[in-house]
């Protein structure tokens, strides 16, 4: 017999079992183990062979690690490139790292597929307790805490036993303090230029933005954005950054650089009602054109709710705002999907930019979806470009934009415009 396996995707349920699984182990006062797997680089395996062979693989993986499972385990597919395993009853908590082992193992063999061999890798989050005053929520928390750590440290598997509460407390401090971070005037949006290779100009700016805390310094977007998603703040903090993308914007010099920039919107704010009137609001207040702003979003966003979200930037496309998709090929859609998204530009993810010289695959990849996005009249940005010999090798393919360190870094508002007036295109195009 092998470990039950749930045949849906869906999160809720397996917090459901898990729940369930916390009542048992209360009960019979046994520990209760969760693993979280998390497979490393999946999205190239997608990339080089090919959605359909990609599933085939999460299946193969998924009946194999369910193989080397006990009877009573659960075992489910929780994302994209996600396995959430429950491992009931546990004689004592040391056993799942025995379990941890077997999985990886299990996932390392290489699967034999129809054109050669291929392999993954993974990473493990643990929580393992015993039970008492434990809910599912925390739990999935501990050993996604858990997968984080490993993924830092490039462990197989790690777990995260008394740490676990203080990088708790140490998250709940930072939002505490985002929550002041508007009135104590410590946000500032950073803008990085987007040069059109058509005219060797920039076209744009992308606003970036920067949180500096009174005590702890500069804290990266990439760790203060999902904590403002998770403690719902992103709304106000999208309504300061329009505002003041809006005003700033106002006083570049508009001489050869059209006055345009581009915003992030993240996953909470696209899906939420009121975007449409925040964003026509400002304009209005800032007296901007709407074809003066462009919304990213990342294919991830998009993907959530692709319903909602086409609703709503359908009708800011249609009043004049450019949509443009961030961080493409860093999720599972196909370029196809986007015959129905309401885009005008796609932002290709800067990991395939970086190895565009070092991975044939990728540099294929980047010259596909120029070709694809070009036959469905979206414009292509790459993103991440760091020097002169991929800004070459991206001219010879036809990509349209480029943004990146080679050209500049994100910059504050008054180093920006010192920027734009100073700009030479002689500088980064030689022959
Ligand atoms: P993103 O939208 O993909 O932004 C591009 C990131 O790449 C920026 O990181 C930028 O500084 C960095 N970058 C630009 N050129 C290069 C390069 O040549 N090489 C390398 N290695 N990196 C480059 P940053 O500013 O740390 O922002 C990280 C992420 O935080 C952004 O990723 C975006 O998802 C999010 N973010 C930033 N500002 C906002 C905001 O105002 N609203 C929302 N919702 N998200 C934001
Ligand atoms: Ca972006
Ligand atoms: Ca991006």
């Amino acid at each position: 017999m092998h470990a039950q396996e749930l045949d849906f995707n869906v999160r809720n349920t397996f917090f459901l079992a898990l729940e369930e699984q916390i009542s048992q182990c209360a009960k019979s006062h046994t520990a209760l183990g969760l693993l979280i797997v998390d497979l490393r680089n999946f999205r190239r395996i997608n990339a080089v062979h090919g959605f359909n062979i990609g599933n085939q693989i999460l299946q193969l993986a998924q009946n194999r690690i369910k193989a080397c499972l006990r009877t009573q385990d659960v075992i489910a597919r929780i994302g994209d490139d996600r396995f959430g395993i429950i491992l009931p009853e546990l004689p004592h908590g040391e056993v799942v790292r025995l379990a941890a082992s077997k999985v990886l193992k299990t996932i390392k063999e290489p699967f034999l597929m129809e054109h050669g061999p291929v392999k993954l890798d993974a990473s493990i989050g643990v929580a393992v307790h015993n039970v008492a005053g434990m809910n599912a929520e925390k739990f999935v928390l501990e050993a996604e805490k858990s997968l984080k750590f490993a993924k830092q440290r490039n462990l197989p598997y790690a777990i995260i036993e008394t740490e676990a509460s203080e990088v708790h407390d140490k998250e709940w401090e930072l939002e505490e303090a985002l929550h002041h971070a508007l009135d104590r005037d410590e946000l500032r949006m950073y803008y990085q230029p987007v040069i059109d290779l058509k005219t060797q100009r920039p076209c744009h700016a992308e606003a970036l933005m920067r949180w500096t805390h009174g005590h702890l310094g500069p804290i990266s977007p990439a760790v203060f954005i999902p904590l403002a998603e998770r403690a719902g703040m992103m709304d106000s903090l999208t309504k300061w950054a329009l505002g003041t993308v809006l005003r700033d914007m106002g006083s570049w010099p508009s001489v050869q650089t059209p006055q345009r920039a581009a915003l992030n919107l993240s996953a909470t704010t696209l899906h939420d009602q009121d975007l449409v009137d925040m964003v026509y609001t400002s304009l209005r207040i800032w007296g901007a054109e709407p074809t003066s702003l462009t919304l990213e979003i990342t294919e991830t966003a998009l993907m959530q709710d692709p319903k909602t979200s086409r609703q709503h930037l359908k009708v800011l496309q249609d009043s004049g705002l450019n949509i443009s998709i961030d961080d493409f090929g860093t999720g599972y859609s196909s370029l196809d999907y986007f015959r129905n998204v309401p885009a005008n530009e796609l932002k290709i993810d800067r990991s395939f930019i970086n190895n565009m010289f070092d991975n044939r695959a990728d540099e294929k990849i980047v010259k596909l979806v120029v070709e694809l996005a070009s036959s469905f009249d979206l414009h292509v940005v790459a993103e991440g470009v760091e020097n002169e010999k991929t800004l070459k090798a991206l001219q010879a393919i036809g990509c349209h934009k480029v943004q990146g360190y080679y050209f500049a870094r994100p910059m504050p508002q008054k180093e920006y415009i010192d920027w734009l007036q100073g700009f030479n295109p002689a500088q980064f195009f030689r022959d």
